[in-house]
């Protein structure tokens, strides 16, 4: 019982709600339920994230594109998600046609994939877009970030053929484990493969899920069979991750779809010169960037690791004759690209802003005084109290852009 009150405790004090309001992060209005406002600090993370998929994007060949929000009824009807998604989405009638918000990126998608002839060459043509979704979630439901009506994806869909599935599924663990080792997380895999009403051939997901298990077991991690758990249009791999608290999420998914490709009526020229019907793959690391940053924010408790910090440095000026080279100071870093802050509010003693600084979460405190100015340096110390010392702010730059590439969750003592 004590455990699981003191659990509770530390949930509560990690609240990400709590902790968007405190930092400055982020907030719901009531004439916009289900859609956050991020404020600069926030969408500092927020980009940061999509910054960082999008740096791994380069390295693994995924080609970005720009995709509507507002689709006609008819691509609905085609995809399918008319007749079993449609109290979900938001719709409206534009010059006496019926349209949506798209809840999701893979209809439009096969739209982009089907604009000209493709051939096998082309495959697997990895297709990834942040686009914004709305999915109409009842106001009841709404809780933080965890829960919205409108979010972003680090949304992507590999259209590749049968025999590609195996490789193209190790590529997509080893993507996702790299992205959760940089955020310390634990994860577990699971293969859900083809429940009793499923559509298509047999043989085909009998050679898929082969794959998708010789793939697993050539990734060397624990995975688990879910038998009979797939959705009825493919065999799919669940991620769950724990956080530093111990507590699961399911954020990632590796989707096939065998049903997607023959309603949109996709095809390519193969090798020999027949038409061939491609497998799609829905893939997401994140899951919704929204949920990502609920669950980093509850898992940090709020002392986000250098390189996504949205205070990554504050310059403290020993007092107001220093005021304009703590300005100085704080434009250079800033203009390297650091989220740089200063603190020339002369109402706190020095002791007193320091305090603040280490509370606000800036990883690093830069005090300011006769000496530095006179050298050009700042005295660097953390938000845990080390004290590094004195730098020239060209050597601070410097260590600081090593610590961001590194993206080390231990900046403070590597500094
Ligand atoms: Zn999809």
């Amino acid at each position: 019982m004590k455990e699981w009150e003191k659990f509770q405790e530390e949930a509560a004090k990690r609240d990400h709600r709590k902790i968007g309001r405190e930092q400055e992060l982020f907030f719901f209005h009531e004439l916009s339920p289900g859609s956050c406002f991020f404020q600069p600090k926030g969408a500092h993370i927020y980009n940061t994230l999509i910054e960082f998929i999008k740096s791994e994007y380069r390295k693994r060949e995924f080609q970005e594109v720009v995709s509507p929000n507002i689709y006609n009824v008819k691509l609905w009807q085609t995809s399918g998600h008319w007749a079993h998604y449609a109290e979900n989405m938001f719709s409206f009638d534009v010059e006496k046609e019926t349209y949506a918000l798209k809840p999701m990126n893979c209809p439009g998608h096969c739209l982009m994939f089907d604009h000209r002839n493709r051939s096998w060459r082309e495959l697997p043509l990895r297709m990834a877009d942040f686009g914004v979704l709305h999915r109409n979630e009842l106001s009841g439901a709404l809780t933080g970030l965890t829960r919205v009506r409108r979010f972003q994806q680090d949304d992507a869909h590999i259209f590749c053929t049968t025999e590609q599935i195996g490789q193209e599924m190790m590529s997509s663990l080893d993507f996702l484990r790299h992205v959760y080792t940089v955020f310390g997380f634990q994860f577990h895999l699971r293969l859900s493969t083809r429940p009793e009403k499923y559509l298509g051939e047999l043989e085909m997901w009998e050679n898929a899920e082969k794959q998708l298990a010789d793939s697993l077991d050539s990734f060397g991690e624990p995975w688990t069979l879910n038998p009979g758990d797939g959705a009825f249009y493919g065999p799919k791999i669940d991620i769950t991750i724990s956080d530093a608290l111990k507590r699961q999420h399911q954020c990632a998914t590796i989707q096939l779809d065998f049903q997607l490709p023959i309603r949109f009526n996709l095809n390519f020229i193969s090798e020999s010169g027949e038409k061939k019907r491609p497998v799609i793959i829905h893939r997401a690391i994140f899951g919704s960037v929204e949920r990502m940053i609920a669950i980093l924010t509850e898992s940090f408790a709020g002392k986000w690791p250098f390189w996504l910090s949205p205070r990554q440095a504050i310059v403290i000026p020993v007092g107001p004759q220093f005021d304009e080279y703590s300005e100085k100071v704080k434009k250079e870093i800033y203009e390297a690209g650091f989220m740089c802050d200063v603190d020339v509010d002369h109402g706190d003693t020095l002791n007193k802003k320091i305090r603040n600084a280490q509370l606000a979460q800036y990883n690093f405190i830069l005090v300011v005084g006769d000496k530095e100015k006179t050298a050009n340096t700042v005295n660097v110390r953390t938000r845990d109290n080390n004290v590094h010392g004195e730098f020239s702010i060209e050597e601070t730059i410097r260590r600081l852009q090593k610590l961001k590439i590194s993206k080390t969750n231990n900046s403070e003592v590597e500094f």
